[in-house]
C-alpha cells in the first residue's frame, strides 16, 4: 500500500461497509488480496447493523418478552403492568447490542489488515476513485467492489418533511412511544416496528395500499400474522393511501384515499427502499444503473464494467443482508481467480414479527404463477406437542414437492422460532433433499421442527 501522497495503490477498493461490502473484503484479505473499505459513515456495519437489522431485533425482542408475559396469564401466571424506560433500553440497544457488534467487525478488519477509509467516494474512472471528506484521497484499485447499500424510499407525492414523520432510522432511534402512530406500508419494515411500537405501547393504524399485508406472499402465511395484527394494531387499513401529511402544532394529520382525515403524534413511512448509486461518478465507469438506480450483476457479481464488481441492495431484490453477504463472498472468490457463482436456489426471508413468517425457495403463488405443478402439505400447529406446550397452535408448516420426483421445491413456515426453523428448510431446498429423506429424518421430540418432518410425512402418505 503506498499512501506517501496520499494515493493508495490496492488490489480491491470496496464501496460500502455494510454486510456486503464488510464480507466481501474480509473474504479478499483472506484470499491474500490487499484491500480497502470506504465507507461514508468510517464504520463497517452498514444499514444492516447501525439503523437496519440488528437494533430492530433488539427491539422486536423487547416486544417478543412484553407479548410472553402477557400471554403468561393464561396460564396463570401475572407479571402486572410493564413499566418501560426508555433510557435503559436504548443504551442496552445502542450500547450493549449495537456498540459490541461494531466494536467486533472493527477488531476482525485489524486482525485480517483491511483497512477502512473514511469519505465518500467517487469512482474518476474504472482504475481510480477519490475520496471525498476530512481527509481526501485517492486510490487506485485493479478492482472495485461496489456495496453502497439502499436508503428509505420517500413517500409519494407527500412532501412534508417534519420531525414527527420517521423513516426506519429514526423510529429505531426511539424518540419516544407516541400515543397514536401511523405506519404508512404493510411490509417487512412497517410490520415489525409497527409491532415493536405497539407493544411498548402506541396505537398504530397501519395503511396498506395494496389489498394485504405483505402483499404477494402466500396467504396462508400471512393470515396468523394478520388475525396477531389484528389485535395489536387499533386499525388496519388495506387498499389504501396516504393523500395528504400536514403538522397541526404537535400532531400530524394525515388524509387518506377514502376521505378520511386522522391525527397522529407520529408517522412512520416504511414504503419500500432505494439502491444507492447516484452520485457515485458510475458514468466514468462502464456501469449503467437502470432507472430505479439497480446495478445489474451477472452470477459472479459481475457489473458491465470488467473491473467493477457490484454486492447487496444496490443490485436490486432481495434487499436482505444474508444475500448481500453471500454475494461478497462470491465477488472476493471471483476478483481471486476462483470458480464462485451466485447459483443459490433458495435465498431464505423471514419477517421477525409475532408470529414469525418465513419462506425460502418456491412459493404456492408463484408456482401458480408459472404454471408449475407441485404437491403441498400444510401441518398445522394445533398438532404439534410443542406448540401446544408453548400455548401457540397458531403456526402452519407448509411444505411444496416436486410431484414426480418428491424433490422439496419451497418451505414457508408461520409461528415463533420460524426464524431458526426455517433453516432446515433453505438446507433442504438448496441441497435438493426429497420429502422422503425429510419424513426418514429424526427429529428430536417435542420441537418444532417436527412439523417439517410431519409435513413431508402428510405428502408421503397422501393425505
Ligand atoms: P448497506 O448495509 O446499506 O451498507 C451500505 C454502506 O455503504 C453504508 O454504510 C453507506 O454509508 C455506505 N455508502 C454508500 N454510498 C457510499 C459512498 N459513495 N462512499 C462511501 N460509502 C458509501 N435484512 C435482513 O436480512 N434481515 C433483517 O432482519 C433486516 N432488517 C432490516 C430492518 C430495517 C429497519 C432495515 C432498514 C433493513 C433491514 N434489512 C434486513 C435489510 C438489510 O439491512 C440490507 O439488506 C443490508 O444492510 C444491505 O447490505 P449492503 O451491504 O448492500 O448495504
Ligand atoms: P417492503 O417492500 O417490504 O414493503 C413496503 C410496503 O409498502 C408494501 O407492502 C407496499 O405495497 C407498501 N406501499 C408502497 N407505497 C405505499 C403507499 N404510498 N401507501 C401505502 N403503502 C405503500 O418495504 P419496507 O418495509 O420499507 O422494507 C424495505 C426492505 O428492507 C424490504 O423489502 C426488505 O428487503 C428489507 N427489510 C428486511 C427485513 C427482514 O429481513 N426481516 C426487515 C426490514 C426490512
Amino acid at each position: 500500500m503506498v499512501m506517501g501522497d496520499l494515493v493508495i495503490e490496492v488490489d480491491v477498493a470496496v464501496v460500502g461497509g455494510g454486510p456486503g461490502g464488510y464480507t466481501a473484503a474480509f473474504r479478499c484479505a483472506d484470499l491474500g488480496l490487499e484491500t480497502v473499505v470506504v465507507d461514508a459513515g468510517t464504520r463497517l456495519g452498514g444499514a444492516c447493523l447501525w439503523e437496519g437489522c440488528i437494533p430492530s431485533k433488539a427491539l422486536l425482542h423487547v416486544a417478543a418478552v412484553l407479548g410472553e408475559a402477557e400471554r403468561a396469564k393464561e396460564f396463570g401466571v401475572d407479571f402486572g403492568a410493564p413499566r418501560v424506560s426508555l433510557d435503559p433500553l436504548r443504551k442496552w440497544k445502542s450500547e450493549r447490542v449495537v456498540g459490541k457488534l461494531a466494536r467486533g467487525l472493527a477488531s476482525v478488519a485489524k486482525g485480517k489488515g483491511v483497512e477502512v477509509v473514511g469519505g465518500t467516494a467517487v469512482f474518476e474512472d474504472s482504475r481510480s476513485l477519490r475520496v471525498e471528506g476530512d481527509a481526501p484521497q485517492k486510490i487506485r484499485f485493479k478492482h472495485a467492489i461496489v456495496a453502497t447499500g439502499s436508503l428509505p424510499a420517500p413517500l409519494p407525492g407527500v412532501s412534508l418533511t417534519s420531525e414527527r414523520v420517521m423513516d426506519s432510522t429514526a423510529a429505531l432511534e426511539l424518540p419516544d412511544v407516541p400515543e397514536r402512530l401511523l405506519v404508512i406500508g404493510g411490509g417487512y419494515i412497517g410490520l415489525e416496528l409497527g409491532q415493536a411500537y405497539a407493544a411498548l405501547g402506541s396505537k398504530v393504524t397501519l395503511v396498506e395500499m395494496l389489498d394485504g399485508l405483505l402483499p404477494g406472499l402466500d396467504h396462508d402465511l400471512v393470515q396468523p400474522l394478520a388475525r396477531r395484527c389484528e389485535k395489536l394494531f387499533v386499525k388496519i387499513r388495506l387498499g389504501t393511501k396516504v393523500t395528504s401529511l400536514r403538522e397541526e402544532g404537535a400532531l400530524i394529520e394525515a388524509r387518506f384515499s377514502d376521505g378520511d382525515t386522522v391525527v397522529f403524534e407520529r408517522v412512520l413511512v416504511a414504503v419500500g427502499r432505494r439502491p444507492v448509486s447516484a452520485g457515485l461518478g458510475l458514468e466514468t465507469t462502464r456501469v449503467r444503473p437502470d432507472a430505479r438506480g439497480v446495478i445489474a450483476v451477472d452470477d459472479r457479481c459481475r457489473t458491465a464494467d470488467p473491473a467493477i464488481y457490484a454486492v447487496g441492495d444496490v443490485t436490486g431484490e432481495p434487499m436482505l443482508a444474508h444475500r448481500a453477504m453471500r454475494q461478497g463472498v462470491v465477488a472476493a472468490e471471483a476478483i481471486a481467480g476462483r470458480p464462485a457463482a451466485f447459483d443459490n436456489i433458495a435465498v431464505p426471508a423471514v419477517v421477525f414479527t409475532d408470529p414469525e413468517v418465513a419462506w425460502c425457495g418456491l412459493t404456492e403463488p408463484e408456482a401458480a404463477r408459472a404454471g408449475r405443478k407441485v404437491k403441498v402439505a400444510k401441518f398445522q400447529w394445533a398438532a404439534s406437542g410443542r406448540a401446544a406446550t408453548l400455548g401457540r397452535a397458531d403456526g402452519l408448516t407448509k411444505l411444496l414437492a416436486d410431484p414426480d420426483t418428491g424433490r422439496v421445491l419451497g418451505v414457508g413456515i408461520v409461528g415463533p422460532g420460524a426464524g431458526e426453523l426455517i433453516a432446515e428448510g433453505t438446507l433442504a431446498v438448496e441441497t435438493a433433499i426429497t420429502i422422503e429423506d425429510l419424513a426418514a429424518t429424526i427429529h428430536t421430540h417435542p420441537t418444532l421442527s417436527e412439523t417439517l418432518m410431519e409435513a413431508a410425512e402428510t405428502l408421503l402418505r397422501g393425505t
